[in-house]
């Protein structure tokens, strides 16, 4: 693709990787298979393709963003589906984080929307606050349907349930079983913190169990995917600074990650981070010290299963960030059928679920109409629940159907001795429930 910027536009860095990233896009279209937007809208502007246009055209006229082009900039969903399918290798997530970040800078929102977004902003990465309006706000749960906009919409996305606060997100370290062979530090992560606790007790559990010492690193939080999605760059540095300067001190082999939203934005700190002589060499070390969990597992060599489950058939639901952002599909699924599992391929596996962050409170229409068809293919698996690498995943498609979700970890840990997901207790009676 051809470019336009100006001499004095491309001496600033972002811009010049920005053209490069322009200029390696030949328009061949193979990428609008993979976009769930374009799927589900049609049109050539909702489109990978399209939105590198409207992209080019707005960086180079270094203007405030027009409102057209943040419509379509917004209801992208970050799937980097079209990455995986682009065979020019396009580096469409730089990119479309720029253009996130120029829409931030120069486009002023209307003021709910500014301010839905700062709360958002602010509440989530702080579980203790997180959990406080979880509860404020889940007596009026039910109002959803007569409460209008976004507001009605967060109440409407509120979990039937929540965990109770685990001792096990503290600062502190768990003691590997064994002669220790690793010493990893796990991500709690935000959301999961409140509501996947079970995710991160099972990671430790078989951790533990295949040599690993723990570390719940003090001082490490947020990975920054919330406040980098949104455009706000500086703040997705200072939850990756925080996060390096804690993994580096706790002197780690390995930075574990159970989320894998989040694992694709710590295995990119280095890129992040790269404008920061003080931290870019230490965040590039972590970057390639960081591992899914699967990845993980599979290097330490899995145990075998202590209680293979007999006639459980899984839908294994790719995440996209564990697709598309990590290139990880084939580890979940030997690491499940290794553990007992028979696992069943979920159709259009490619397109996003719809839950992508915060995207199902941004743009629930469209959120919503992926999730119904991503439950559509899962159903038609006819498998006895669904697992997959991501929390956020699982809250989303919960809302659309009672198939049973759990997190791949949850499977592996029990498979290998661990309790029952809770989820998968009354499907299974024979085998004792987790407390
Ligand atoms: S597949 Fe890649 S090169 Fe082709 S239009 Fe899409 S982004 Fe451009
Ligand atoms: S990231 Fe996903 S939604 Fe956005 S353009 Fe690429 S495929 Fe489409």
């Amino acid at each position: 693709m051809q470019t336009h910027f100006t001499a004095t536009q491309l001496a600033d860095p972002h811009l010049r990787e920005a053209d490069s990233i322009l200029r390696t896009c030949v328009h061949c279209g193979f990428c609008l298979s993979n976009c769930p937007t374009y799927a589900l809208l049609g049109d050539e502007r909702d489109s990978p393709r399209g939105r590198i246009y409207i992209i080019k055209d707005m960086l180079e006229s270094g203007g405030p963003a027009r409102p057209s082009a943040v419509t379509h900039v917004d209801r992208c969903l970050s799937c980097l589906g079209c990455l995986t399918a682009c065979p020019s290798g396009v580096d469409y997530m730089h990119l479309v984080d720029q253009a996130r970040t120029h829409i931030e800078q120069t486009y002023r929102r209307p003021l709910p929307e500014r301010m839905l977004r700062q709360i958002l902003l602010w509440v989530i990465p702080r579980p203790a606050l997180f959990r406080l309006s979880l509860l404020l706000g889940w007596p009026f749960r039910w109002m959803w349907r007569v409460v209008p906009g976004r507001l009605g919409r967060m109440l409407q996305t509120m979990p039937a349930s929540f965990d109770s606060p685990s001792s096990i997100h503290a600062p502190q370290v768990f003691a590997a079983e064994g002669p220790r062979r690793k010493r990893v530090a796990l991500l709690t992560g935000c959301v999961q913190t409140v509501l996947g606790a079970r995710i991160n007790e099972a990671t430790i559990r078989i951790l533990r169990r295949h040599g690993c010492e723990v570390v719940v690193a003090r001082g490490a939080g947020c990975c920054g995917a919330l406040a980098q999605h949104m455009g706000r760059d500086a703040e997705a540095q200072d939850y990756a600074r925080a996060n390096v300067r804690a993994w580096h001190d706790a002197g780690i082999d390995t930075v574990v990650i159970n989320a894998s939203g989040c694992g694709t934005t710590v295995k990119d700190y280095g890129h992040l981070l790269a404008g920061d002589s003080a931290f870019a060499a230490m965040a590039e070390s972590i970057a390639t010290k960081t591992k899914d969990i699967t990845e993980l597992l599979i290097e330490l060599g899995v145990h075998r299963a202590v209680s293979p489950p007999k006639g459980i058939e899984i839908a294994y639901h790719d995440s996209c960030s564990l697709q598309h952002g990590q290139r990880i599909t084939r580890q979940p699924r030997a690491l499940l059928a290794n553990a007992g599992f028979t696992v069943r391929d979920v159709g259009e596996a490619q397109y996003c679920c719809g839950a992508a962050g915060t995207y199902n409170i941004l743009q629930p229409a469209i959120s919503d109409s992926l999730g119904q068809r991503k439950t559509a293919n899962l159903l038609a698996t006819g498998a006895t629940a669904m697992a997959c690498a991501n929390l956020g995943c699982m809250l989303h498609l919960s809302r659309f159907s009672d198939l049973p979700m759990v997190h791949t970890i949850e499977l592996l840990d029990w498979a290998g001795g661990g309790p029952v997901p809770a989820a998968l207790a009354g499907l299974h009676e024979s085998v004792p429930a987790a407390s």
